[in-house]
């Protein structure tokens, strides 16, 4: 009861912008550093003859996650009234587009920072290009170190719209503009009054005002086939639910052969329990009142819910393989449960992960390039889009007998998403 919810944002921006001391200063403010670590910093702070780092925060506490259980590093929490937050502190775009694609990393909504003396730099520009790649829309730009600009709200303006002109090219339409100082802690979880031409809420305030996903459970129903069991003279159908909630009655439809049948019975494995519905992350095995024959890979839906059903997709995908990603050779794709034979039949853009940078030569995707491609499977797939849904909107390729890459279902335009 009165389980909190959990919102996942990663903050991205140019090196020394002030990523860190944006984190450091929301986990002081809001009190959630551990025990000792800001008299740490005080001495760290004084041996090295510098004022209070807030950016040293951030190591303390990795350093004591380290000597405690097993929490991934880069992941930092602190909650407000409303909800806990974890901060996704993406160490090099490398590891954040990995952990994103792959799955490990969920961020839901993106703080992008930027130095508000320095302004734009190349590298803010590329990450709104990652927050494009992976569809994330809930973002709000922050634009720090305003006390090196004497707070003007003039400089602040012409950064906004410089910011937004670019962003709005990618289809990101960042929610929120907030001018702040982290080193001084203005409009962090205190309204600044160096900003009275400022009427929005401090970042704390603000990211409060992220409206969260839907809940699993609350999404159109994904029930991938993961086996069929003959059991008794009745075919059991086992999977897990990957989202929604199904109950007995239900008319459901089986893709991608668009079989039309209903929810005879729902079973369980472990208990032999019996009961009328299941939701997401559930493991069940279901009996259908049509006993068609139904094979691993096919997904089942609600009738009127059905997944893109095609054999031609537009993707984003991260490579990690040791060959090259290349046109007309054969691949294996993996989507939760299903498995097809495919082939890239176009590379429509390359990107070196760890600059960010436009690769020229389109004509293969090599390790650690992030690359938009078309793939074609040997038979059609069911996907849905990452956006509306990341667990049946993610694969993995696999070259030989190693995964080689993971990728993501983008853009809908090019889906052919035929109703029968
Ligand atoms: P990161 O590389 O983006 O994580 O940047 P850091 O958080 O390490 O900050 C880089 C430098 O900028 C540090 O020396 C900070 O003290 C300084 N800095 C961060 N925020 C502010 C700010 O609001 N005002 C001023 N004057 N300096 C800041």
């Amino acid at each position: 009861e009165n389980v909190k919810e959990i919102l996942k944002i990663v903050v991205v921006g140019h090196v020394d912008h002030g990523k860190s001391t944006v984190i450091g200063r929301l986990l002081y403010d809001t009190k959630s550093l551990p025990e000792g670590a800001i008299d740490r910093v005080k001495r760290i702070s004084k041996e090295k003859g510098k004022p209070f780092e807030y950016a040293y925060l951030l190591d303390a506490f990795e350093e004591e996650q380290k000597q405690g259980i097993t929490i991934d590093t880069t992941q930092l929490q602190f909650h407000t009234e409303k909800r806990e937050y974890v901060i996704i502190d993406a160490p090099g775009h490398k590891e954040f587009l990995k952990n994103m694609i792959s799955g490990a990393a969920n961020a839901e909504a993106a703080l992008v920072i930027i130095d508000a003396n320095e302004g734009i730099q190349e590298q803010s520009k590329r990450h709104g290009y990652i927050l494009s790649l992976l569809g994330i829309q809930k973002v709000y730009v922050i634009v720090n170190k305003m006390d090196l600009i004497d707070y003007s709200e003039q400089r602040f303006n012409a950064i906004k719209l410089e910011m937004n002109q670019f962003l709005n090219s990618l289809k990101v339409y960042p929610l929120r503009y907030i001018p702040v100082s982290a080193f001084l802690g203005e409009n962090i979880a205190l309204k600044s009054d160096k900003m009275p031409w400022y009427d929005g809420s401090p970042i704390l305030e603000s990211i409060d005002m992220f409206e969260k996903d839907k809940g699993l459970e609350e999404k159109p129903l994904r029930l991938p086939i993961q086996d069929v069991y003959k059991f008794d003279n009745r075919r059991i159908i086992a999977g897990r639910i990957e989202s929604g909630r199904l109950r007995v009655g239900d008319e459901i439809l089986i893709s991608p052969s668009r079989k039309l049948t209903r929810i005879k019975t729902i079973e369980y494995w472990t208990d032999n329990d019996k009961r009328d519905t299941a939701e997401a992350g559930m493991s069940v095995g279901i009996t259908v009142e049509d006993e068609f024959f139904n094979k691993r890979g096919e997904i089942i839906t609600h009738k009127d819910e059905a997944p893109v059903i095609s054999d031609v997709f537009k993707v984003n995908l991260f490579w990690m393989g040791r060959n090259n990603l290349v046109k007309d050779k054969k691949y294996k794709i993996k989507a939760v449960t299903q498995e097809m034979e495919c082939e890239v039949v176009s590379i429509d853009r390359v990107i070196d992960a760890t600059t960010l940078e436009a690769i020229e030569d389109a004509s293969r995707v090599k390790t650690n390039d992030v690359a938009e491609v078309t793939i074609r499977t040997k038979e059609k797939l069911c996907f849905d889009q990452f956006k509306s849904n990341q667990n049946t909107g993610r694969f993995v390729i696999v070259d030989g007998y190693d995964v080689c890459g993971g990728g993501i279902v983008s853009g809908v335009e090019a889906l052919t998403n035929e109703v029968s």
